[in-house]
């Protein structure tokens, strides 16, 4: 898993706002400022907090951010874009887990990849202080432009429509058929027909 100074070399320079995108993040009114090539990925962290009924505040969500780390030296991923804070009041930073959020979310969250490699780290892993409100990408750009969101199963309700679709055709196909087959079956017996006509006025 990429450490913060390989994602900081990956996305340099720090503070480059001319690479970045505000995107609407959650149906509540928030909006963050990211990177525009890792706009795919939050949109599926966006998708996966709706599934799981999360509403991400507007007051205090946030992005892009040019500033040093927390208790440390060097930029913070904020300051690439490729880092996003949610619902802070929440899912305070400190040396145990506060969080309010859905542990199925989180587990989502963590799973969405690029063949396999995980492309989204969140704080509430960290070994040393929590930071339960954080999310950062973990692979270069290279790796994030080829990130799509997985593809969602379809529901119960879905799969009966589909079912209903293949029987209707089915039905479709079926009437077609005989239609097509009896006409084949009065063409060839008219056509008998005529032969027979035609072999005895000739005898
Ligand atoms: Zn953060």
């Amino acid at each position: 898993m990429a450490s913060t100074s390989e994602m900081r070399a990956a996305w340099a320079p720090a503070c480059d706002s001319g690479g970045m995108e505000t995107i609407s993040f959650g149906d509540a009114g928030a909006r963050v400022t990211v990177d525009r090539l890792t706009v795919p990925i939050w949109r599926a962290v966006e998708a996966i907090f709706a599934k799981y009924r999360y509403t991400i505040r507007r007051s205090d969500t946030g992005a892009y951010n040019c500033r040093q780390i927390t208790g440390g030296s060097g930029y913070s991923l904020h300051a690439y874009g490729i880092a996003v804070d949610v619902n802070w009041q929440s899912n305070p930073y400190g040396p145990n887990l506060v969080t309010n959020m859905p542990a199925g979310a989180i587990r989502e969250i963590e799973a969405l990849n690029v063949n396999g490699q995980p492309v989204v780290r969140w704080g509430g892993r960290y070994s040393g202080n929590k930071d339960a409100m954080h999310f950062e990408v973990i692979v270069p750009p290279t790796v994030a432009i080829r990130f799509q969101a997985p593809q969602e199963g379809l529901t119960v309700a879905e799969i009966d429509q589909l079912i209903d679709v293949i029987q209707r055709q089915g039905e479709l196909t079926r009437q077609k058929l005989e239609a097509s087959t009896n006409k084949i079956i009065t063409a060839v017996q008219n056509q008998g027909k005529l032969t027979r006509e035609k072999i005895e006025a000739q005898g």
